[in-house]
């Protein structure tokens, strides 16, 4: 496909290929962006935000909703970009695209409720004949960077509120799958987005991120991603607004009156979707002694009924990992762990990019697959003594993305999303859930900054104070 930069469809000769991780073939292949292309993106952009900032509200919300109807229409042939680029099975594909839907949905209807408030000022001593309140702007031009996990949802995310708040965007998709993000920015454009407000400009984040996060064009960026890219951007983008969607080891605390068949349910659920590869992903269940050794029976069976194939095919369960570099770190960080006592009960395998689902008994917390992000096929079981020493593990981590308690006790459940540290609690499933309204986003190093459209909407707009000084 080509890049959307500048306002025109651009080929270049430097290009660079999309695999199929299932088998490696190329798809297609996509522009490697320079730094013209970078500067051409910022300038378009920079006309576009005048040029969006014009519309009204409804406009807005007209295109937007629109966008999702033609989404929709053509769900069946994006859910088919999403598994051949990203190599998920076709009916979590199916279901991001659905989800995509309900993004930008939700991002239509708060194009219409930009709002300021009416400010007392007469409660300020001596400002008795002062009237005030706040207009909401936008920020002008949003760069948009975004993960190879989610190639389609995790960029309307970013894409919807950024248009409905009347900004500019240019989107930096991940370049192992940028193609779901091209599709869609052929679809803003059919449904009637300005051409300079959007770009997609492709080509790899080590060659033209720097340049695109520390101009000065540049309001606001919105990133996802890992959390080292986010540290760096962070210190590239000096002194502009930034949302940060960032990595986790998410934790699932077992209690020991805990249905033990719902749990099996949810970490298959929670853990294995997406070969893992999701950042809220179920990588460490703390695991209550008197139930540890029965929810280990209970669990692996499950494990090992999750069987890998074409993920075109309809019944297969999970698909490759991204690359085959990507299987080759987790296998030996299960490796590791092995070395140093834990228990491999299901899978451990590898075959090219296929990493077998897998389930790991007594593992400490400062093994790797513990206190790191694996972003893998593979759950590690720790046991542990009471609710006090459960909810201090999972707190120990850098990370503070989502976790999850399976308990029928409330006062253990409110402990637990009173005093564990992230930005997501799951009572009686797994951390891996998230409505598309919701406000989400991490504490500690998983990030700053709320995504959903209503909340990122905030996060790409600006706030003016307007003064009365009556007489
Ligand atoms: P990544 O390697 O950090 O890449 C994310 C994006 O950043 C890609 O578009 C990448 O481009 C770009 N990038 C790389 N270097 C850059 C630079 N110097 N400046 C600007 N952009 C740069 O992450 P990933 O492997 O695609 O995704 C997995 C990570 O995302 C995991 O850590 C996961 O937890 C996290 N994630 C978080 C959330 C959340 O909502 N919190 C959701 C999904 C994923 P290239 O592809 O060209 O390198």
């Amino acid at each position: 496909m080509k890049m959307y930069v500048g306002g025109k469809w651009l080929e270049k000769t430097d290009k660079l290929e999309v695999l199929n991780p299932f088998d490696n073939t190329v798809i297609d292949t996509v522009p490697r962006a320079s730094m013209d292309d970078v500067d051409r993106a910022l300038s378009t952009a920079a006309e576009g935000a005048k040029a969006i900032r014009r519309t009204s509200g409804y406009d807005r919300f007209l295109i937007l909703k629109k966008a999702a109807e033609l989404l929709e229409q053509y769900s069946s042939d994006l859910a088919r970009i999403i598994t051949l680029e990203e190599g998920k099975i076709i009916s979590e594909a199916r279901f991001e695209v659905s989800r995509a839907v309900q993004t930008l949905t939700l991002s239509a209807e708060e194009a219409k409720r930009l709002s300021g408030e009416m400010v007392p000022l007469d409660g300020a001593p001596g400002a008795g004949n002062r009237m005030g309140f706040t207009l909401r702007i936008p920020c002008g031009v949003v760069v948009a960077i975004s993960p190879f996990n989610f190639p389609l949802n995790l960029v309307a995310h970013k894409v919807g509120p950024a248009l409905a708040a009347g900004n500019s965007v240019v989107i930096k998709p991940a370049t192992d799958t940028p193609l779901s993000a091209l599709r869609l920015t052929e679809i803003l454009l059919e449904a009637g987005v300005p051409q300079p407000a959007i770009q997609c400009i492709t080509g790899y984040g080590s060659d033209v991120g720097d340049a695109l996060c520390s101009d000065p064009r540049v309001r606001k960026i919105t990133f996802t991603g890992s959390r080292d890219v986010g540290e760096r951007i962070c210190r590239k983008a000096g002194l502009k607004k930034v949302t940060m969607e960032l990595g986790s080891n998410s934790p699932l605390i077992i209690m020991p009156d805990a249905d033990l068949e719902k749990v099996s349910q949810a970490i298959v659920a929670t853990g294995y979707s997406n070969a893992g590869q999701v950042c809220i992903s179920t990588q460490r269940v703390l695991a209550l002694r008197p139930i540890y050794e029965e929810l280990i029976s209970a669990l692996s069976p499950q494990v090992e009924s999750i069987n890998t194939g074409n993920p075109l095919d309809e019944k297969t369960k999970m698909g490759p990992m991204i690359r085959e570099k990507e299987a080759i770190r987790v296998q030996s960080w299960v490796e590791e762990a092995k070395q140093a006592g834990a228990k491999v009960l299901v899978g451990g395998e590898r075959k090219g990019s296929f990493f077998a689902p897998t389930l790991i008994a007594d593992v400490k917390p400062q093994m790797r697959i513990s206190c790191e992000e694996l972003f893998g096929p593979a759950v590690a079981v720790t046991p542990t003594g009471t609710i006090e020493e459960a909810i201090s593990l999972a707190n120990d981590t850098h990370y503070g993305l989502s976790a999850g308690i399976f308990t029928q006790n409330l006062d253990w459940a409110l402990r637990f999303a009173r005093e564990v540290d992230a930005g997501n609690l799951h009572i009686n499933w797994g951390p891996q859930w998230r409505a598309d309204l919701m406000p989400y986003g991490g504490l500690k190093e998983s990030g700053f900054g709320k995504e959903g459209p209503k909340y990122a909407v905030q996060e790409m707009s600006e706030l003016k104070m307007v003064v009365l000084h009556l007489s």
